[in-house]
């Protein structure tokens, strides 16, 4: 698809801004009825605004927008209104929304996304990276699950990573980490449906310090060297990831809430 270029009486211009943005601790409410006026919200929001819907994604938990807009709009009073108005509305016409202080989050990822014929192609390795992504999930669950039916393990236990990379200080990595937690919480719950399905009980265990602390309960950031772990303190050494694993066995730092 060929875009044409905007004119105004005073610019000439094709931008296009990709939009992902999520509700408040990735509830997955963009569902049914609520996708389907959410969609329509954003259609009404962005006429007025004399924006042009390029694609536009819903998933449960997030949304991806591509929308072309003018060189006065920019994206953050883009996503304010998009955000505001859909908050808002959403809130008032859903019993079950109506208890949030507001639906999103106040973060969200924009990056400009050239012509439309890029995005198509940003489309395209998007899906197939999730295709990979959900297939190596698939995998990874039937290692783990088949393991513990033939060895009789009664406890599956995961780090719960899904807001780790919130606390991340770089705004920058916002859409690795959305692409991160979005691979992490596919692979909890393929694990969870199937351990529970053969009554194996499955844990969610609070990250914190797991890969920092030694057996003999020592914790430094500096006991962690990339693959390698050594206590500071007693000298205790081994493989960082079996040494954070066995304090996920222990739940060191608790099971997550
Ligand atoms: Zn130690």
């Amino acid at each position: 698809m060929e875009q044409e270029y905007r004119k105004t009486r005073t610019t000439v211009s094709l931008i296009n801004y990709h939009f992902v943005f999520c509700p408040r601790y990735r509830r997955k409410v963009l569902i049914n009825k609520v996708e389907e006026r959410f969609k329509q919200l954003v259609a009404g929001i962005c006429q007025e605004n004399d924006w042009i819907i390029v694609a536009m994604e819903v998933m449960p938990d997030h949304c991806h927008l591509f929308l072309n807009c003018l060189p006065t709009d920019s994206p953050s009073d883009v996503m304010a209104r998009v955000k505001g108005v859909t908050s808002r509305r959403l809130r008032q016409e859903f019993k079950q929304l109506s208890h949030l202080p507001s639906l999103w989050t106040r973060s969200f990822f924009v990056s400009t996304a050239g012509n439309a014929k890029k995005l198509q192609a940003i489309k395209k390795s998007k899906d197939k990276e999730s295709h990979w992504m959900k297939d190596q999930n698939h995998k990874i669950r039937r290692q783990i699950v088949n393991y513990a039916i033939s060895n009789g393990v009664g406890v599956i236990r995961m780090e719960d990573l899904t807001d780790i990379r919130n606390t991340a200080k770089s705004k920058k990595t916002d859409q690795g980490r959305n692409l991160h937690s979005w691979s992490f919480y596919q692979l909890k719950e393929f694990i969870k449906y199937k351990a529970e399905m053969f009554g194996i009980r499955f844990e969610l265990v609070n990250p914190e310090y797991t890969s920092q602390t030694c057996k003999n309960g020592h914790q430094a950031r500096a006991n962690r060297n990339g693959l390698k772990f050594r206590c500071k303190e007693c000298g205790h050494a081994c493989h960082a990831d079996v040494n954070g694993a066995i304090n996920i066995a222990k739940a060191i730092s608790g099971l997550a809430s």
